[in-house]
């Protein structure tokens, strides 16, 4: 029988979430509910018309109003033994992440950017907190854990953020269930790290086409000429 990857109510496992938005209102939703109720939110946006689609936390009234401070009374009124703590700003330095990471057990990155990304992929790896990354546009998302020195990084894989201007979420747009789909998938991977349990999506990016169907997991291996983590 393999592990159990029921959380256990009494530990005070804890995790960041970097972005609100589709992804990061997934994952905290589906933290909540399984009993992950320490909870870190960055986000520095209020709530548009056109999130709503995708970012199952808010509502049309909730429009113009700090995400951050609207997705921690949505998982309050759902769980109101947790702690939520909220932090609306725009994180673009070591500086203003480290401290965080370093007191979380467990780092989520649900951001838009590519800068942001790798940042916090090198959070990750100067903290030596595990790193759950995920990323969706359009139709296709992926997802990789990132367990600091031990398996590939971001860096390992994609050296550096492209020059090249990627269309945002915005532009190109996106599924709503594309977003559910790999919120779910990111918040089973912060569970197994709570738990203990074997077979993370380490050394694998899972990549998912909702056009197709096809999941598909490509192995990956750490570089030994990584910038980031050797
Ligand atoms: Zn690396």
């Amino acid at each position: 029988m393999g592990q159990s990857l029921v959380p256990t109510a009494t530990t005070d496992f804890n995790v960041v979430i970097l972005g609100m938005g589709g992804l990061g209102s997934v994952v905290a939703m589906a933290l909540v509910a399984a009993g992950i109720r320490r909870l870190t939110l960055i986000d520095a946006d209020c709530v548009a018309l056109s999130n709503l689609h995708r970012q199952p936390l808010y509502l049309e009234q909730d429009i113009g109003q700090r995400k951050v401070e609207i997705a921690a009374q949505r998982l309050t009124a759902m769980a109101p033994d947790g702690t939520i703590a909220t932090h609306p700003l725009r994180v673009e330095t070591m500086e203003q992440l480290l401290p965080l990471a370093l007191t979380h057990a467990c780092m989520v990155d649900a951001s838009d950017n590519f800068a942001t990304r790798f940042l916090a992929n090198d959070a990750a790896l100067a903290s030596g907190r595990p790193l759950v990354h995920g990323a969706a546009t359009g139709l296709k998302g992926q997802l990789m854990t990132i367990l600091p020195f031990q398996s590939s990084c971001l860096r390992c894989v994609f050296d550096a953020p492209p020059d090249v201007q990627v269309a945002t979420c915005q532009e190109a747009g996106i599924l709503g269930p594309l977003v559910l789909e790999i919120g779910w998938l990111m918040a089973i991977e912060c569970i197994k790290l709570q738990t203990g349990a074997a077979n993370l999506l380490t050394n694998a990016l899972l990549t998912v086409n909702l056009e197709t169907g096809v999941r598909r997991q490509i192995a990956l291996a750490r570089q030994s000429d990584c910038s980031g983590c050797t």
